[in-house]
């Protein structure tokens, strides 16, 4: 890969991050992110070739910025129908010859942005729009917050999850992890692939973290639409299996939901809240 190309990169995400960072969260991370672009255009005005270790150590610099933007922008959620393209920490041909940059840029600036528009017009629907809707109004609108939403935030974790610095093997903890839960890193990365390979045409391959189990776990996810949001943690559930509530309510789906709310322990669902918000991405 072309060093001068990465870092050229590496400089127009750190403005696409500043851009889309916000007034009120930027102070904190400012001086940093100063720094790293200062470094970048000195290098990159620079006529000698660049050493590899100046493009490492920039890029930890770039991932360190990352990570303070990302602690910074938790106080910044999204507002409905505001979410957006996150920037690409490397150009549309950067991941070559393994991924071509014609599915790079029509990945990223058609699919991944049709699911952004169409995440944003399915919450405009359903949390701004207060106007009176039916269940078949909610059974379409969640059916496109399922699939839009999914679309967005796991396209979101997938462009992260590639660098053209990238292959290998995971160290520290992860690595440690992986060993305890599939024996060796060998015999996880068999098992995903073949999970992978198993994805009817629509669908991910994912490595999950199961807080309830504590141990890591390979799943795919078909046809992402199928109501189910992805990167989201529940924090209320209600059992719409007929098991539930059939042998006393009968058809009386309604009653049974209408009855369910004097039961709820929302110390409980407060308590899973808590917990649950420790866990913050950066948002887009
Ligand atoms: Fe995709």
């Amino acid at each position: 890969m072309n060093s001068r190309n990465y870092l050229e990169a590496l400089l127009e995400w750190s403005k696409a991050m500043e851009e889309h960072a916000g007034e009120a969260s930027i102070e904190e991370w400012e001086p940093d992110l100063r720094e790293l672009q200062h470094n970048l255009q000195q290098t990159l005005l620079s006529e000698d070739t660049i050493a590899q270790e100046a493009v490492l150590q920039l890029r930890q610099d770039a991932e360190r910025v990352a990570a303070r933007a990302e602690q910074a922008s938790r106080q910044n959620s999204v507002r409905w129908g505001q979410h957006r393209l996150p920037p690409l920490p490397y150009r549309f041909d950067a991941l070559e010859p393994h991924i071509s940059r014609e599915i790079m840029e029509l990945h990223y600036t058609k699919h991944h942005q049709s699911y952004v528009d169409g995440l944003n017009k399915a919450e405009e629907m359903l949390y701004v729009n207060r106007g009176n809707k039916t269940s078949s109004d909610y059974k379409h609108y969640l059916r496109e917050q399922s699939f839009h939403g999914s679309g967005h935030f796991l396209h979101t974790i997938f462009w992260y999850n590639m660098s053209p610095n990238g292959g290998g093997e995971p160290s520290g903890q992860l690595a440690q992890q992986i060993r305890k839960d599939f024996g060796s890193f060998q015999r996880f990365k068999d098992m995903f692939s073949k999970a992978a390979d198993s994805v009817e045409g629509v669908g991910w391959a994912i490595l999950v973290w199961e807080p309830r189990s504590h141990h890591l776990a390979i799943q795919t996810i078909e046809k992402h639409q199928f109501f189910s949001l992805a990167d989201t943690i529940p924090l209320l559930v209600l059992d719409m299996w007929e098991h539930a509530y059939y042998l006393q309510y009968k058809t009386e789906k309604k009653q049974y939901v209408e009855n369910w709310w004097n039961v709820v322990n929302w110390a409980n669902v407060t308590q899973r809240f808590q917990t649950a918000k420790q866990v913050n991405w950066a948002p887009f």
